[in-house]
């Protein structure tokens, strides 16, 4: 027997990693299984080289707890260590490597970013066990079993024991602070959380299971039930195969496996694979989006070759992609340095662009190959794409392929197809494009209507970002501009310079003007008379584009207007002077009746607009019923 004394710079360890992390404590179970999954890899690497001789079968890792003795055992049938192995590996490299890792970060306890995810590794049992216990069986020839032990002080004791299998069992004393993870049912949720795709089969307990029964069997013959392994993991999981040997039922069963509590199926998916210049595979899913989508739930999860990190991938993934769902496993992140770092980071940064190119080439082969099917898709997932025009350059560069512009017919164009459509129709004076759209078509409806008869086409756009996303488009591409469907009387909407003729003089406008404007709150509605077709309604309210939309797109946040202080509400009064009711209203004598009138036309105007409220409305209501009394 042998006993020595860990090389200790830093005082003494034990007691800052027991301290370390407190909610992470948990990860000692990870760390201890990565370890002995890299040992049985390792193994199987060594034996198809034809360095190990004879079959070394299909190895497996067992997890045992034992409450009474308050015992964990991580045991493996990997490579082994000899003992000049574990003085090396165990007494200096690991424990350097968790002596450096404490260093580095005990006075960032609180950062609950990735730190503390990898590099702690086998000292991390320490955290849950007072002692721990190590036999281990190389499998080199004649090498003799060895027994580790260590309380956490810097004393340790290596000595030979008589163990006969190759591989290692590492034994948990565990804590009297840490009984929880004596619990079956915790150690069943840790396997889950981290383990559920790790490579090597784990073996927690035992399971009963049915066999079918034999053919030609009695009616009245019990099936016969037998005991075997309970495997916790699936070490072969769908992002780790070859896309061509997956189908499309494959991709649905591993989103179902990903996400057992998660019953809406993804719309379709897009496999990641990517050997260089960095390393990475995948499978990542476009969801459903709805209003009541949880994002902090079902995320994306990142992994380390198949080993759970983190669903928390900011910075990694694309924010506009953070909504997506799946599996990201790459080696080449790197994990333990904080968020910023992650952001400014070479590497890191590749994997985002390829990500963001990965899914617009995606998108556009789901246009190309069955239109009618993006199409239906549209809805939901138009958001997740409009913001990724708006936020990743390289991105909206693509959307040109396949961002749709649904119309209110239900028809689906890209840009250039519509422009190609309306512009013998829409082009105006200016040579300009415009592209008339609606936000609601419950509340827009006349409007939408003014337009249609005019033949022409009217688009719907109804996502929160849209301001942003037409602001964005009019400035990179020449020629266009959008407005919405109310924002003006259609002929001025789409300006022509078409010789409009007044029914009214000069003279009578000028004197119509104030009465108008005497009748009505002026500071918020401004007159503005206009010749239109007689049966257009004599009274119009209107937004100007402009304003609405800087509006807009303050309340959606972005575009430099915080601290700009609020737009007021500002409204146009159209009046059709070639309508009956303007020259009524002109040639009313009575100064009450003259004023009743465009009241009354004013509130019915505001009245499809959806801005008459609260008293107004109440009195607008008593005073028609009088009318029609
Ligand atoms: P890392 O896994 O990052 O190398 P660890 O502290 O987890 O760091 O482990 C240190 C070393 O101890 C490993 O590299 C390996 O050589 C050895 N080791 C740990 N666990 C086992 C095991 N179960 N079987 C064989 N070797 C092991
Ligand atoms: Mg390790």
């Amino acid at each position: 027997m042998a006993t020595g004394n860990i090389n200790v710079t830093a005082e003494n360890i034990f007691p800052i990693i027991k301290k370390f992390l407190y909610s992470d404590h948990e990860i000692f179970l990870r760390e201890l299984i990565s370890n002995a999954t890299d040992a049985t890899l390792k193994l199987k690497h060594l034996s198809t080289l034809g360095e190990i001789k004879g079959d070394i079968g299909t190895p497996i890792i067992e997890i045992k707890v034992d409450k009474d003795k308050k015992e964990i055992r991580i045991i493996d049938q990997g490579i082994g260590m000899t003992g000049e192995e574990v003085e090396k590996y165990i007494n200096q490299v690991a424990f350097s490597g968790a002596e450096e890792f404490v260093e580095k970060y005990k006075d960032k306890v609180e950062d609950s970013g990735i730190i503390g995810h990898f590099g702690l590794g086998f000292y991390s049992s320490f955290m849950v066990a007072s002692k721990v216990e190590i036999f281990t069986k190389s499998f080199a020839e004649d090498s003799k079993a060895v027994r580790w032990e260590c309380d956490g002080s810097p004393k340790y004791i290596l000595e030979e024991t008589d163990r006969t299998e190759r591989g290692t069992e590492i034994v948990l004393h565990v804590d009297d602070d840490s009984l929880e993870f004596l619990e079956e049912s915790r150690i069943k949720q840790l396997l889950n959380k981290y383990n559920k795709f790790m490579p090597i089969p784990i073996k927690f307990g035992t399971k009963e299971e049915t066999l079918p029964l034999p053919e030609g069997a009695a009616e009245d013959a019990k099936p016969e039930k037998i005991t075997v392994d309970n495997i916790v993991n699936n070490p072969t999981p769908a992002w780790t195969k070859s896309p061509a040997d997956l189908k499309d039922e494959d991709y649905k069963e591993f989103y179902r496996e990903l996400y057992p509590m998660q019953f809406e199926e993804p719309l379709f998916n897009i496999h990641l694979n990517v050997d260089y210049p960095f390393n990475l595979t995948g499978i990542l899913y476009f969801p459903k989006i709805s209003k009541n989508v949880d994002p902090t739930k079902d995320r994306i999860q990142l992994y380390q070759n198949q080993v759970f990190v983190t669903d928390n991938v900011e910075g990694i993934v694309p924010d506009f992609l953070q909504m997506l769902r799946g599996v990201i496993d790459s080696p080449d992140i790197p994990l333990n340095v904080s968020r910023s770092y992650l952001q400014a980071d070479g590497a890191v940064k590749k994997i985002s662009s390829y990500i963001t190119r990965k899914v617009a080439d995606k998108l556009v082969s789901l246009f190309k190959n069955d239109r009618k099917a993006f199409e239906e898709k549209w809805n939901d997932i138009k958001i997740i794409i409009e913001y990724g025009m708006l936020s990743e350059e390289k991105f909206f560069e693509k959307s040109d392929k396949f961002a749709l512009y649904p119309t209110v017919n239900n028809e689906y164009f890209i840009l250039d197809e519509l422009i190609e459509k309306i512009k013998p129709a829409q082009t105006d004076k200016d040579n300009k494009v415009v592209i008339l759209y609606a936000s609601d078509e419950k509340t827009q409806h006349s409007y939408i209507d003014a337009a249609k008869e005019k033949g022409y086409e009217v688009l719907l756009l109804d996502s929160p970002i849209v301001s942003h996303l037409i602001q964005k488009l009019e400035s990179s591409k020449e020629n266009i501009h959008f407005a919405r469907v109310d924002a003006d009387h259609i002929d001025n909407l789409i300006n022509k310079d078409e010789e409009k003729i007044s029914k009214l003089s000069d003279e009578e406008k000028e004197k119509l003007k104030p009465i108008i404007e005497a009748a009505i709150p002026k500071e918020t509605y401004t007159v503005q008379l206009e010749a239109l077709d007689s049966n257009a309604n004599p009274f119009i309210i209107t937004q100007p584009e402009f304003m609405r939309r800087m509006k807009e797109m303050q309340a959606t946040g972005g575009g430099g207007f915080m601290g700009m202080g609020n737009f007021p509400e500002m409204y146009n009064l159209v009046i059709n002077i070639n309508n009956e009711l303007i020259s009524e209203i002109l040639n009313t004598k009575t100064e009450k009746k003259q004023e009743r009138l465009i009241k009354q036309a004013f509130d019915l105007a505001r009245l499809s607009q959806n801005l008459l409220k609260g008293q107004e409305l109440t009195d607008f209501i008593k005073r028609s019923f009088q009318m029609v009394k």
